[in-house]
């Protein structure tokens, strides 16, 4: 069922039942971080991998001493700039977190969302929620309650619409399990932006082992729509057949030979961050259309540019 009951969706969460959660980034499938049992359950709706570890959320970055979580001080200075927000820190776990949220790592990830309706369920639960995208694994992440409701119907009790989410793409992860941080996962903070505060470049992780990769969001097909997806690498298009059967994901201008209504234009102003909040809908949208090929363009390479290449080519197969 989708609604807009906030005490409702506590009360179940508190009940140990699985609830749909809106954030800025993508709607998050959500139980008790603490109860092994909850958490178990979101493993077994997605049909995710157990070796793919679940980043946890509270209302506040103080809250996480409730659970005896120690923020080290390079992500505190990050909090304080960007958190609540489309970023996640992964820090020394504590006795309180279950394994099977970490996957057995020693370092678990931690996000505040910038979501109002979020927060308020938050700040009633007397313990984090740990919410992986609300999607089944290696699909597209959902960005409206309905996208959701499509993929689980009533598997899941509960999916608390909060609207479309206006970042639209999975936070940035970066790492503090190393002596240098290390960005994880490209996401809905800029790397720039991330990097400024810092005050250094940051590495990005290109751990693509299917095994117990450090980021599983990070395994090389991702995010994927039932069309086959083609990233632009000056392909031919009149080489695979009919214009009419092709479906084109693009930044601000229209493909001269493909009919224009088969074209998802993601921002006619030609910004990054209206283009990424618009992504993944237009991934659902085209892949809804048969098409037998996708096509999508490589977005210039700043700002969040590189994390809709990253999902672009995570989405994508090679002819
Ligand atoms: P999702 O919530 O589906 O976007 O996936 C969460 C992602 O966070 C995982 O796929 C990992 O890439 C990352 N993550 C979560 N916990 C950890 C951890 N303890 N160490 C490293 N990466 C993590
Ligand atoms: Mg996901």
């Amino acid at each position: 069922m989708i609604g807009a009951d906030v005490p409702y969706a506590a009360s179940l969460l508190k009940a140990g039942k699985l609830v749909a959660i809106p954030t800025e980034t993508v709607y998050g499938l959500a139980a008790n971080a603490l109860d092994e049992k909850a958490v178990q359950a979101i493993y077994l709706a997605k049909g995710r991998p157990q070796f793919n570890p679940l980043i946890i959320h509270t209302n506040s970055i103080e809250r996480l001493q409730e659970w005896g979580l120690k923020v080290p001080e390079q992500a505190i200075k990050l909090a304080n700039a960007f958190s609540p927000g489309p970023i996640s820190f992964v820090i020394p776990t504590s006795n309180a977190i279950p394994e099977i949220v970490t996957a057995g790592h020693a370092f678990v990830a931690v996000r505040i969302p910038n979501h109002p309706v979020c927060l308020e369920l938050l700040s009633m639960l007397p313990f984090p929620l740990a919410a992986p995208s609300a999607n089944k694994s290696g699909c597209i992440s959902p960005t409206t309650a309905q996208h959701v409701a499509d993929q689980f119907g009533t598997q899941i009790p509960y999916i608390l619409d909060g609207g479309a989410c206006h970042i639209g793409l999975e936070s940035s992860i970066v790492s503090f399990a190393n002596t240098n941080p290390q960005l994880l996962r490209l996401g809905g903070l800029a790397k720039e932006s991330i990097e400024k505060v810092l005050d250094c470049e940051l590495s990005i992780s290109h751990i693509q082992n299917n095994e117990n990769p450090q980021s599983p969001g990070l395994l090389s097909r991702h995010y994927a729509p039932q069309t086959p997806l083609l990233l632009d690498l000056d392909l031919e298009v009149n080489q695979l057949g009919n214009m009419h059967q092709l479906g084109c994901i693009r930044f601000q201008h229209l493909h001269p030979d493909i009919p224009p209504e088969n074209q998802y234009i993601l921002s006619e102003m030609g910004s990054l961050d209206e283009a990424a909040q618009h992504l993944f809908m237009a991934m659902r949208l085209a892949d809804s259309r048969n098409f037998k090929y996708l096509l999508a363009e490589i977005f210039p390479a700043h700002g969040l540019g590189l994390a809709i290449n990253d999902r672009l080519k995570r989405a994508s197969i090679q002819l």
